[in-house]
């Protein structure tokens, strides 16, 4: 079927330099002959059909703002067949042949299922910080959640070696360690707790173990938010209760993480992944997941993609380690 036109959504997770993929998709498709539809609160707008015609002047200065102009939700009823039904007339009725989903993992799984259900291509770009998708290098919104990281640490470095205090510094990633191992790297923290590792070795006992703290008047621990890591909160009752000679202190990064203008490695992935996107649909190409390995775009299969196990390296740990002492 000849694709005529596309629509574009941000779905789940808000990450920053969605704005630069929207904008990127945008121009691409229309450059090469596509009409553009705007689809508002993910697949919630499919759903209620909250869909706006999209010029390039719609996109026009938007490269440098944090979020997403077509906002972006989480939407229950997608997950049901009925709901996808819907989706699916919204989509006859708007004339959208074709979709580019930009969200994380929930996002193209809802992609991969809706592209099965009803024969829609589908191509959806990596937008989330927490950079947990397997088949690329980075994903949209990572590196400036890793510079605000940094910036928020580097704050809190200079209170904490004036008090000769441990921090726990709980960062965002969900069951990734990403954002906290080279966080750490980025601030010369002591030490990254990470759910990658959490069910092979107790990481606080080891920290502990170390003597991290022996010629340092202040230590700093980025914590992976995560149930299997207990997190920042629970690693500090941990110690409370069983290193109780440590004056502990939580800090929770939360949703500023999420926000900021992006970085410009994020504009660029965004810009180059937005307008591949559009290339991929061209080719033929549907229900893979646009990615980035060693500076090349690749078509990464939704399968491949979502799979939840994307590796880490575990030889920074060591780095971190080794360059703290
Ligand atoms: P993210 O994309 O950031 O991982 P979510 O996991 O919240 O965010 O997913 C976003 C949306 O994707 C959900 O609210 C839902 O509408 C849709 N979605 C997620 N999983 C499925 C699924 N298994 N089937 C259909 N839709 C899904």
């Amino acid at each position: 079927m000849e694709i005529k036109c596309v629509g574009i959504l941000t779905s789940g997770g808000d990450a920053p330099a969605m704005n630069a993929a929207i904008r990127a998709v945008t121009r691409a498709a229309i450059y090469n002959g596509f009409e553009v539809k705007g689809i508002m609160r993910g697949y919630k707008g499919l759903i209620s059909g909250e869909i706006i015609p999209f010029k390039t002047q719609n996109v026009s200065n938007i490269i440098k703002q944090g979020g997403t102009i077509l906002k972006t939700a989480r939407c229950q009823e997608f997950t049901t067949p009925e709901g996808r039904k819907i989706a699916y007339e919204t989509m006859q009725k708007e004339g959208i042949d074709a979709l580019v989903v930009i969200g994380g993992d929930g996002s193209l799984t809802g992609a991969r299922v809706f592209a099965s259900e009803y024969n829609i291509p589908i191509v959806g770009l990596p937008g989330t910080i927490d950079n947990d998708l397997y088949g690329t290098d980075t994903t949209i919104g990572y590196d400036t959640a890793l510079n605000t990281i940094m910036e928020a640490v580097d704050k809190l470095r200079d209170t904490a070696s004036s008090h000769e205090r441990l921090f726990f510094v709980e960062v965002m990633g969900r069951n990734a360690g990403f954002l906290a191992l080279n966080g750490a790297i980025a601030t010369g923290a002591e030490a990254a707790i990470i759910p990658e590792i959490a069910t092979e070795v107790d990481q606080l006992a080891e920290l502990i173990q170390n003597g991290f703290r022996k010629s340092k008047n202040s230590s700093i621990v980025l914590v992976a938010e995560s149930e299997v890591t207990g997190g920042a909160m629970g690693l500090a009752k941990r110690v409370e209760e069983e290193y109780p000679q440590y004056d502990v202190r939580v800090t929770i990064l939360g949703h500023i993480q999420r926000g900021g203008s992006p970085t410009a490695s994020d504009r660029i992935i965004a810009s180059r992944m937005g307008e591949a996107a559009i290339n991929a649909l061209l080719e033929g190409q549907r229900n893979v997941m646009i990615g980035i390995q060693n500076d090349e775009i690749v078509y990464v299969p939704f399968s491949k993609a979502i799979r939840n196990d994307k590796p880490i390296n575990r030889d920074l740990l060591n780095t971190v380690k080794i360059l703290s002492i």
